[in-house]
């Protein structure tokens, strides 16, 4: 794994005593690379995603696969029109073993850059998966800000447990990086829509009851909030039993995704949290912090 002799966490005053959840939306083909052939069923739920920001109130900001602002430029537009911030998450979304971020990186601005005229600033990696090079290359891009890194493990995927749960600063290429927010610095459960299905009212339960880090970077999937009969397409064969029995749970279970995003919004509320856009956190810890020189 990288060192950490690259990492400076940030000293957010912008931050100190406030409570700021930034709610997180990857889009992307369902399920991503799990299935064999790319579905879009997801898609068709954006406008009951849309009804609920409005409803709750709460920005959004959403990482697209790049290639969907090719293929499903409509879809995308729903999101647009209610205001929601767009970031990048790579272009094709490629399993773990076909991952070039160089290639990723690049095809997904050019994709980016056509659809909005401008280019992104913040990217997020597929799966979770960023090695310490891939700073350099999103540096070179122009990215600012970077939100790929799940404080966990993932056994053979990845083993962030020597790794930040706050923001950081990656030294010299000066990209932030905003990690997946985890219940707390020993209990490294993210907060995911996925991880409260999958682990049900015991973690609600936690989450509900102690204090939760200032800063809450949460994520979830069209896949994770609305049931998609795509799911039943993911060939379970390949997988481990443990990870058969937890993609049963999370996307076929008796879970509502939706209803359980509403009451962690809810949640947050009553522990007064406001919510903001990725780009908006940034900013304000990275921008507006900077001594001025006199
Ligand atoms: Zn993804």
């Amino acid at each position: 794994m990288g060192s950490n002799n690259r990492h400076n966490l940030l000293q957010h005053s912008a931050l100190k005593d406030n409570k700021i959840a930034c709610l997180t939306l990857d889009l992307e083909s369902d399920h991503s690379d799990l299935l064999d052939e790319p579905r879009y069923e997801g898609l068709e739920h954006i406008p009951e995603l849309v009804a609920f920001l409005g409803e709750a109130g709460v920005p959004l900001t959403c990482f697209v696969q790049g290639s969907l602002l090719e293929t499903h430029q409509g879809h995308i537009q729903l999101l647009t029109d209610a205001d929601v911030e767009f970031e990048l998450h790579s272009y094709s979304h490629p399993d773990v073993t076909e991952l070039d971020t160089h290639l990723e990186v690049e095809r997904g601005i050019e994709a980016y850059r056509k659809f909005f005229a401008r280019d992104p600033l913040g990217y997020r990696s597929p799966l979770g998966i960023i090695k310490e090079e891939d700073y350099d290359i999103l540096a070179a891009n122009g990215f600012r800000f970077d939100s790929s890194i799940y404080p966990s493990l993932r056994p053979g995927v990845f083993n962030n447990l020597g790794k930040p749960i706050q923001p950081f600063r990656v030294d010299v290429t000066d990209i932030v990086e905003f990690p997946f927010t985890a219940f707390s610095s020993l209990i490294r459960v993210p907060l995911t829509v996925s991880y409260l299905k999958l682990l049900g009212w015991p973690y609600f339960f936690l989450i509900k009851t102690f204090p939760l880090p200032d800063l809450i970077v949460f994520a979830f999937h069209l896949h994770d909030l609305f049931r998609l009969s795509s799911s039943r397409e993911i060939p379970l064969e390949k997988h481990s039993l443990v990870h058969k029995m937890a993609f049963k749970r999370i996307y076929n279970g008796r879970h509502d995704g939706l209803l359980i995003l509403k009451e962690f919004v809810e949640t947050l509320r009553r522990k007064g949290y406001s919510f903001n856009k990725l780009f908006d956190v940034y900013e304000a810890i990275c921008l507006r912090e900077e001594p001025v020189a006199l």
